[in-house]
């Protein structure tokens, strides 16, 4: 008897859940980001159901098309992958806020966010990580969502991922303490898995306002799921990767996320281009070397 489908997903390795997992970070970091599981057309397979079995066919002899219910078969339908819903669109930029606010402005927008339950990620956290850095900061940086050490001390960026956005900081000349920090989500998905569509919507309001309240003068988008939700738009990262685009009253521009450079280190020269397009817009040198 074949395995069951469902059986041999719950069985998976954790090892190979994990790899599979990193490839699908891969491919979508490569900007191949569509991939459909059992995305079948009700038109097309009622059509292949109801196709007539030739005269003489050795299945027409034991095999009748199967009768089904008609609930099952509207279930069938009910959980049928859903099209895409269009993204809601960003809300209004607010209004400017002085530079010596930007601190309790960022206090208030944390209160709001409280012991957040707004949506299933709530479930698997540990601690919320809402943004790490200068309030007024000129250069920020926006991920995807926190890893298990952000879960666990409640800061962006701070393991292998962070210590390599760590020194991407300081090849601009820079201190982290002199950027600021946030995810497109604020509590880590179960094993890392890319923030649903629903998580990511309920989420990143929060986002554009702490992006609103510190007005950098650049954003950083690091890798596709940043760049897909401070924009509304799903293209390949490289459609995005090299060009300055304008956000919100800020610049934006996109590479790499360091865990995808961490797995592929040769990208990293590809990312230290994008890094000096957005040092180039800040007026920025690279620090000599000693
Ligand atoms: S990810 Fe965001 S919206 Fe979801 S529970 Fe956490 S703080 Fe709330």
């Amino acid at each position: 008897m074949p395995p069951d489908p469902q059986e041999s997903k719950s069985k998976l390795d954790p090892s190979m859940r994990d790899a599979l997992h990193a490839r699908l970070r891969f491919y979508r970091d490569l900007g191949i980001g569509e991939f459909y599981r059992h995305a079948v057309e009700p038109a097309a397979w009622a059509q292949s159901e109801a196709e007539p079995v030739p005269a003489g066919h050795p299945v027409q002899a034991t095999a009748t098309a199967p009768q089904i219910p008609q609930s099952t078969a509207s279930q069938d339908q009910e959980t049928a992958i859903a099209p895409r819903k269009p993204f809601p669109a960003a809300p209004t930029p607010a209004p400017p806020v002085p530079p010596e606010q930007h601190f309790a402005a960022l206090k208030l927008i944390r209160e709001e966010i409280g012991d957040c339950t707004r949506c299933a990620l709530a479930k698997g956290r540990n601690k919320i990580v809402f943004g790490d850095g200068d309030p007024n900061a000129r250069l920020m940086f926006v991920g995807e969502g926190p890893g298990a050490d952000e879960d666990a001390q409640g800061l962006p960026f701070v393991g292998r991922g962070g210590q390599l956005l760590n020194n991407m900081i300081a090849a601009m000349g820079l201190k982290r303490e002199q950027v600021y920090i946030a995810n497109v989500v604020k509590c880590r998905p179960p094993q890392n898995r890319t923030p649903e569509p629903d998580e990511a919507h309920t989420c990143s309001p929060f986002l554009f306002k702490q992006i609103d309240v510190v007005r950098p003068q650049v954003i950083v988008a690091l890798g596709q799921t940043a760049v897909t939700y401070l924009t509304g738009e799903k293209r390949p990262l490289s459609a995005w990767r090299g060009t300055v685009h304008p956000l919100r009253g800020t610049k934006l521009i996109v590479t790499y996320h360091p865990a995808f450079l961490l797995r592929d280190p040769n990208q990293k020269r590809h990312a230290w281009a994008d890094l000096q397009i957005a040092m180039r817009e800040l007026g920025l040198e690279p620090p000599a070397r000693t």
